[in-house]
């Protein structure tokens, strides 16, 4: 099977949180208890039962008083995973990689408590997290039963704008640039793709500052 990518053009989503509860909905996760802290984003931070979570942050801006950014955060599946190669050093083979490029952690990674702050330490973005019922750390396995199966991941599917895109690498390199040329056009040249040599998941953002987390 030809390598997997998703292609996120965070200009299109409108913070609906369809892709958080279908993900919540598909691996039967159940809410996780959260508080008010100054945004609408909600829980404050990825969890053992939420695999992706649509971040919020405002900016001010000079063209208008202030900008609302919208980031559907998840496992970015790198090519080379730094959670991997921490784990390495404890345990041989715990997370593989599959042959459509879904870095996915086996139920070797269990009992690994001890390690579970230097694992998430390794990851460039703290995505995985410990959880206490699967005894070991847990993230998005890139629905990799359902992509199997001819289906797209949940939270693809779920999205309604066109947001989060799944399918294989040229189709989704060739919507990402094309996508980048149309929002440098609306947005005065503005526009990037993150990370795109180094991870399986393309963010287009058009600011700097929409990458950023809020302050929690
Ligand atoms: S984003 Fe983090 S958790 Fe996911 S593969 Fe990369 S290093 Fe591992
Ligand atoms: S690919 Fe599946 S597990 Fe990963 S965030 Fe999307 S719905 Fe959740």
């Amino acid at each position: 099977m030809a390598g997997k990518f998703f292609f996120i053009d965070t200009t299109r989503c409108t913070a609906c949180r369809g892709c958080q509860i279908a993900c919540k909905q598909y691996k039967k996760h159940s809410v996780s208890k959260t508080k008010q802290y100054g945004t609408y984003q909600n829980p404050i931070d990825l969890d053992a039962n939420t695999f992706r979570l649509v971040r919020f942050s405002e900016h001010p801006s000079k063209v208008n008083s202030m900008v609302w950014y919208f980031f559907s955060e998840a496992c970015r599946h790198c090519l080379k995973p730094g959670c991997q190669k921490k784990v390495e050093q404890i345990k041989k083979d715990a997370i593989i990689i599959n042959d459509f490029g879904a870095v996915l952690y086996t139920d070797k990674m269990q009992g690994l408590e001890k390690s579970s702050k230097a694992i998430k330490q390794a990851c460039p973005w703290s995505i995985p997290n410990w959880s206490k019922k699967e005894k070991q750390m847990v993230k998005c396995n890139m629905c990799y039963d359902r992509v199997e199966a001819g289906l797209l991941p949940a939270c693809a599917k779920a999205c309604p704008t066109g947001a989060i895109n799944f399918g294989d690498e040229a189709e989704m390199k060739k919507l990402a640039n094309e996508c980048l040329a149309a929002a440098k056009k609306k947005f005065g040249g503005k526009g990037e793709i993150l990370d795109s040599e180094d991870v399986r998941v393309l963010y287009l953002i058009i600011d700097e500052q929409a990458k950023y987390r809020p302050v929690a």
